[in-house]
């Protein structure tokens, strides 16, 4: 017996993103997805706390993921003081705080 229902995910049309809410395809452009309201995360300022999470383990002692959060003062002064190994220190800590954060709190901090 043949199931009429195709479950695969549909192909996106050029433009077209997944919402995070429903899965269902809406605009890039949406602020809200329309099927379930769920706000569109294009339409923040889109830092992702799993990029912060990588460039603070990977390059968090130059203070990179402080310039990538929009603090570049900050993120100065772990490059001036990065020959300490100090930044890469609590870079390392920050690294674990963005993992263990959720979205929600990241955006609220960070995506303003
Ligand atoms: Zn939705």
């Amino acid at each position: 017996m043949t199931q009429n229902v195709d479950t695969r995910p549909q192909p996106l049309s050029a433009g077209m993103i997944y919402c995070h809410g429903c899965g269902k395809p809406i605009h890039e452009s949406a602020r809200s997805c329309p099927h379930c309201g769920a706000v569109a995360r294009s339409a923040r300022s889109g830092r992702s706390k799993w990029s912060a999470a990588i460039l603070a383990f990977f390059l968090g002692g130059f203070g990179v993921h402080r310039f990538y959060l929009g603090q570049p003062i900050v993120g100065l002064i772990y490059l001036l003081f990065c020959w300490t190994l100090v930044p890469a220190l609590i870079a390392f800590f920050e690294f674990i705080y963005f993992l263990v954060i959720s979205e929600e709190k990241f955006d609220q901090q960070y995506n303003r």
